[in-house]
């Protein structure tokens, strides 16, 4: 058997991770079974029409008990609250692994750790992959293909429960890295916390705007805008969590981040145009070396797929 392989995979939370996770681990026959919990019984019950799990329950308690491999595909702010339900109800089998996909990994093993029973391995782990979609639907098989997925575990965690969750993740389409979660927090404060919230922020001040708000905005959206407005249509709830759980480094890059802006504003007002070349010449090497790492392509319209559930599938995280 492979090491990759679980008997029976629980997703708490069954929206576009979960189901992903489903898809891409029937694909490469890592799964005996799949079993999944979710908030509403709605979700459940689609999940179950769409066979993204073999058996849905209304508790995650329930979900969990029976599995080898627990996934907290929740918002960051309820995967404490579920540990602590689980672990409450003596749903955890021994040697299980736990894991979690949020975006945010200092304040999940903060609040998820505590509850984890001696015999129980718990290694958090945050794929860098995701659409603006949200829900069972938008689950695809290939969302981690070549995309990264990031595992953080604690120093004194079991070696071959990380090699196991990372050949799992392998086995699903993606690169693995290791590191601790507060470096993760930080590199992805900035690769996709601020950016997040910047798009959010000019759609809205765009909306401010009353009288273009009508008909220009939308009219000539094909510019930069468009790609905000993609971005500003996530999931409202997961990313409150996002960014309530991971303050300090978002509120460090915010800093950065207005100290440069204000550079740009300074350049600008102060006609130093040889200044905005060079910020702007520095940025366009960045982007150069994304697409050199494989992580986007340089076709036009950053070659972007016009399937609806993968079209941005590159820069949600
Ligand atoms: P999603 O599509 O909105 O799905 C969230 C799921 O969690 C839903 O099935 C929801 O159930 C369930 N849920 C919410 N509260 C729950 C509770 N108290 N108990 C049990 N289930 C509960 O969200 P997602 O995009 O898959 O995101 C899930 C996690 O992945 C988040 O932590 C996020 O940070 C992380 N992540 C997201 C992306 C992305 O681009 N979206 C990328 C990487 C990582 P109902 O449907 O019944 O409400």
């Amino acid at each position: 058997m492979s090491a990759a392989r679980f008997e029976q995979i629980a997703l708490i939370g069954i929206g576009l991770i979960g189901s992903s996770i489903a898809h891409a681990a029937r694909r490469a026959g890592l799964a005996g079974r799949i079993v999944g919990s979710a908030r509403t019984a709605a979700t459940v019950e689609k999940a179950l029409q769409l066979g993204i799990v073999d058996e849905g329950f209304q508790t995650a308690a329930e979900a969990a008990r029976g599995s080898d491999l627990i996934v907290l595909c929740t918002p960051v702010g309820m995967c404490g609250p579920i540990a602590r339900e689980i672990a409450e109800a003596g749903a955890f089998s021994d040697a299980a692994i736990l894991t979690d996909v949020g975006s945010v990994k200092g304040a999940i093993v903060r609040d998820v750790a505590p509850h984890v029973p001696v015999g129980v391995h718990f290694v958090p782990g945050h794929p860098i992959a995701g659409t603006e979609q949200s829900g069972p639907e938008a689950g695809f098989a290939e969302l981690f293909d070549g995309r990264w997925c990031i595992l953080t575990p604690p120093e004194n965690c079991d070696a071959a429960a990380v090699a196991r969750l990372k050949a799992f993740w392998q086995g699903l389409g993606s690169h693995v890295e290791t590191m601790t979660p507060e470096h993760h927090d930080r590199v992805l404060a900035i690769t996709s916390h601020v950016p997040h919230l910047i798009a959010f922020n000019i759609v809205n001040t765009a909306g401010h705007l009353e009288r273009v708000t009508d008909r220009e905005v939308i009219k000539f959206s094909a510019g930069g805008f468009r790609d905000f407005t993609r971005i500003a249509a996530s999931d409202p709830t997961m990313w409150r969590d996002v960014f309530l759980n991971n303050k300090q480094a978002v509120l460090e890059m915010l800093q950065r981040f207005s100290e440069d802006l204000t550079a740009l504003q300074r350049a600008i007002r102060y006609d130093e145009g040889d200044t905005l070349h060079r910020l702007f010449s520095e940025a366009r090497t960045l982007r150069r070396g994304i697409i050199e790492a494989g992580q986007d392509t340089d076709a036009p319209d950053f070659g972007r797929r016009t399937t609806t559930h993968q079209a941005g599938a590159d820069e949600k995280a």
